[in-house]
């Protein structure tokens, strides 16, 4: 049930400095008038939706004006209030947040026409994803705590709603909440969707899952004092040490690549520690080795070199006793909530210094990875004209989909698609040397160009000056960047020696 109580105390929780928190009472009581007589599918009051939204941006650390507006978020959009009225009652801030919100809530609702129609919508909805993530990044917080609601109570819209909703937040939002660092919400994404995608598969999971749930957590809290004295004796600060069971999405991905075999799961269940500090990390790491061995090649160290959306913790998978294999994660507090919230916990953060103006909140975090994203994402839209299916499917492709993270000479990551080859690698660092490669070495050998790339490879590409594309290229290249680069250059280059044929 809304509570305004509620919403205040986690947002005090949170951020306990917050000069504008009168303005949440505001938008709560004309929010709740708004709507005071619709109700949702569900039969539920329409308010709860807007009070819900707004209490997961208050949990994600966000401000008063963000929560305000997240209050707001429907007024509009489903409500009888004016743009002008929010601006009146709330200022330019808030008002700018929820036109922005409104603005990107239209394709959801919109109805299925013909289906070229359809897909020209589509691709017009993430035009406008693209622009809103790149103006102001807390529309799309918004939008994804919106979104988040709008998933646990989907079973109240017809079936047909419900697959579409579903395998867009899936491919979509998910996605993007990955992408955006939010790792512990593109999780809760994909669970809410898939038994609505894989509803077979899921069946199947709730009757063989549980139970081994449970066999592994009573297996795990046995194992616990043990660890808990290990850490003791060697003088490690222990913040936390907890379970985390394996997501029925990620547990069914994992499943499918081992023909369904359980034991082939060691993460089943997995042990968390929290941990002070980086040393004590590493200080944990060796205390769990020294009890167990570890298995050879899953020793996995994110925090000297993250995954690519910045993530950063150790992992190992050890040989418990009787045997059992068991991961291990183990983190700082701050690891944990970055790994956890992303994007929203570097904007909490940088809002408690005094950087007050969002432009210079956003030039302050200008080298995050999420940012380097976003910016990479607005300017691969900005050159690509076309915007039937070609668009999304790129789209999905380039910065979407499963990524691999190849590495540079120098040690620069550089994140790619998987299936992407060497030449996708030369047009990713830029264009020029995209047209000037000649070969690639991969680990320090010579591979074709279209070999595939792992995550890890450390990739040399050898240049010619003034060499250019080849034309076969473009039956490999896995990335729109490299393909568009590839056809423009050629054709540039086929008009320069028609022109020079012409005049002779
Ligand atoms: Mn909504």
């Amino acid at each position: 049930m809304p509570s305004i109580e509620k919403l205040i105390s986690a947002a005090r929780k949170k951020r306990q400095t917050d000069d504008k928190i009168n303005i949440v009472f505001k938008a709560y009581s004309f929010a709740e008038k708004i709507h005071q007589n619709q109700k949702r599918k569900s039969g539920e009051p329409y308010f709860n939706h807007c009070f819900e939204t707004a209490l997961t941006l208050a949990n994600w650390g966000l401000d008063s004006e963000v929560i305000s507006a997240g209050l707001l978020h429907d007024t509009v959009e489903d409500g009888s209030c004016s743009f002008d009225k929010i601006k009146k009652e709330f200022g330019e801030d808030i008002a700018f947040l929820v036109d922005g919100v409104t603005k990107l809530g239209h394709f959801k609702y919109r109805e299925k026409t013909d289906k070229k129609e359809e897909v020209k919508t589509l691709a017009e909805n993430f035009k406008k994803l693209i622009l809103a993530l790149s103006e102001d990044i807390r529309v799309i917080l918004i939008k994804l705590a919106d979104r988040l609601h709008n998933m646990k109570t989907l079973r109240a819209l017809p079936p047909n709603k419900q697959k579409r909703i579903a395998l867009e937040t899936y491919e979509i939002y998910a996605s993007l909440a990955y992408r955006l660092g939010m790792m512990n919400l593109a999780g809760e994404l994909e669970d809410l969707a898939f038994p609505y995608l894989y509803e077979k598969e899921y069946a199947w999971l709730l009757q063989n899952v549980p139970e081994k749930y449970e066999e592994r957590v009573s297996f795990l809290s046995r194992l616990k004092p043990i660890i808990e004295s290990e850490l003791v004796k060697n003088n490690i600060e222990i913040r936390e040490i907890s379970f985390r069971a394996k997501r029925y999405s990620s547990l069914y991905k994992k499943l499918k690549r081992y023909e369904m075999n359980f034991d082939q799961i060691h993460d089943l269940v997995a042990f968390r520690i929290i941990v002070e500090t980086i040393e004590d990390c590493y200080k944990t790491l060796g205390a769990i080795h020294h009890l167990w061995p570890p298995l050879p090649g899953r020793i996995k160290d994110y925090i000297a070199l993250p995954k690519p959306n910045g993530y950063q913790s150790l992992h190992t998978t050890v040989f418990c006793a009787d045997n059992k294999v068991t991961e291990f994660q183990i983190r700082t507090e701050q690891m944990n909530e970055e790994a956890e919230l992303g994007i929203a916990a570097h904007w909490a953060y940088s809002e408690n210094k005094d950087t007050k103006s969002y432009a210079k909140k956003l030039a302050s975090m200008a080298d995050r990875k999420e940012l380097v994203w976003i910016k990479q994402l607005r300017e691969w839209q900005e050159h690509f004209e076309e915007s039937g299916d070609k668009f999304i499917n790129s789209l999905k492709v380039d910065f979407f989909k499963d990524r691999i993270f190849s590495v540079t000479p120098k040690g620069d990551v550089i994140d790619l698609p998987v299936g992407a080859t060497p030449v996708d690698f030369a047009y990713r660092i830029h264009s020029e040397l995209g047209h000037e490669t000649i070969g690639a070495k991969v680990n320090g050998r010579i591979v074709p160009l279209d070999k595939n790339l792992q995550s890890g490879d450390v990739v040399e590409i050898l240049r010619q000056k003034g060499k250019s594309p080849s034309r076969d290229w473009l039956k490999f290249v896995k990335t729109s960047m490299a393909r568009d680069h590839i056809g423009n250059e050629i054709r540039k280059k086929s008009v320069i020696s028609k022109f020079i044929w012409n005049k002779k």
